[in-house]
């Protein structure tokens, strides 16, 4: 749990010991990676939602996505732009991006991601 959604602790951007994502990002858990950049990982989701379910991290450790935000917008914008892009390798038509920001939210990793989610219809408001 981040003290600070915003992320404004001495640790922003450094790969963190006990974080899943940065492990996935270090090749010490196995992901299914469906696309990779200089900045950015996207990988299945391992419970997905939904036909497509894709995360989109940035490579660099941010706890939430508005400490990303705040600290580097360019590498938010990767991300964002990951999300378009795997929306179009998975050829969706229509497709939710979604960036649960803390555990009120259901944020229950603490490493800034984005969801792609689609290959199904999608209901709004969401719960
Ligand atoms: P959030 O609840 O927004 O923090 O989303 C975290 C997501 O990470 C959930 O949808 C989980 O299913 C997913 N997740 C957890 N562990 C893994 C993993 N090892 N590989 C892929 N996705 C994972």
């Amino acid at each position: 749990m981040p003290q600070d959604l915003y992320g404004r602790n001495d640790m922003a951007g450094e790969p963190q010991d006990d974080c899943l994502f940065c492990k996935i990002v270090a090749g010490q858990i196995p992901a299914t990676i469906v696309r990779e950049t200089d900045t950015t990982l996207a990988f299945r989701d391992i419970n997905p939602q939904a036909p497509t379910h894709v995360l989109v991290i940035p490579k660099a450790h941010y706890e939430t996505a508005a400490a990303l935000a705040a600290a580097e917008p360019q590498l938010a914008a990767d991300v964002l732009g990951a999300t378009q892009a795997v929306a179009e390798d998975e050829k969706l038509e229509s497709y939710r991006t979604v960036f649960n920001t803390g555990s009120g939210a259901g944020q229950t990793v603490w490493h800034a991601h984005a969801h792609v989610i689609g290959g199904r219809g999608l209901h709004w408001p969401p719960g």
